[in-house]
């Protein structure tokens, strides 16, 4: 999985990338951060998933033995094409080689207990086949990453339906930020947040994640 490839059908540059570190934003939509009784954050809430949880779509999320509350978080995804620290908003997007369409999957009752508990969220955050990933368009496919619908079915049932103009932080002050911690290389992926509407995956369900113009995600769920 280390080795996982995005293709981006991108004119010039890399026609792959691999997979970098993955930089996930919490809390990025205030209806998300009510639902889960979280304040609105003032800057962006950062954490990292390992690229090991990457899987494509047409396969299976896992659930874990150690888990009875796995959700879907269904984000907007951006692959850095170009590296670079301390990068200018107004520059941000030149930064980005490609969008797709993700899942943050959490194991919710982990997170919980990590949250009360002060501990990191990395194991819930991290297992295996807990960042499935669709295909990537080019960058300059998408025109205005903030307005874009985003939603995420089960069996065909709408659970998560959002705008990603909602979101607290946009893509390029988030990608700004983030370059002031670490920097950003070629292959990184940003998960940008979920709208609200989170909640269980059960084994058997078929999951269908989608932003608007982006190849959809679709996933299925099973036990281990
Ligand atoms: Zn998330």
């Amino acid at each position: 999985m280390e080795e996982y490839r995005i293709p981006v059908p991108a004119t010039g540059g890399k026609a792959t990338y691999r997979a970098g570190k993955l930089v996930c934003i919490g809390r990025n939509y205030a209806k998300h951060a009510a639902e889960l009784g979280n304040a609105v954050p003032t800057s962006p809430m950062i954490f990292l998933k390992p690229a090991s949880a990457l899987i494509p779509s047409g396969s299976d999320i896992v659930i874990p033995p150690a888990s009875a509350d796995v959700h879907h978080e269904v984000e907007l995804v951006c692959l850095i094409g170009t590296a670079g620290s301390h990068i200018p908003r107004e520059r941000a997007l030149d930064h980005v080689a490609g969008y797709a369409v993700g899942l943050d999957m959490t194991a919710r009752d982990i997170q919980l207990l990590a949250k009360e508990k002060g501990h990191p969220w990395s194991v819930a955050k991290g297992y295996d086949t807990f960042a499935p990933l669709g295909n990537f368009v080019p960058a300059e496919a998408v025109s205005n990453p903030q307005d874009l619908s985003i939603r995420l079915e089960i069996n065909g049932e709408e659970r998560q339906a959002g705008h990603t103009g909602d979101m607290i932080f946009p893509v390029d002050t988030l990608i700004a930020y983030a370059s002031t911690i670490f920097t950003l290389m070629p292959g990184d992926l940003l998960f940008t947040g979920t709208p609200e509407g989170v909640g269980p995956v059960r084994e058997g369900d078929r999951l269908c994640a989608t932003v608007e113009g982006l190849p959809p995600l679709e996933v299925g769920v099973r036990t281990s």
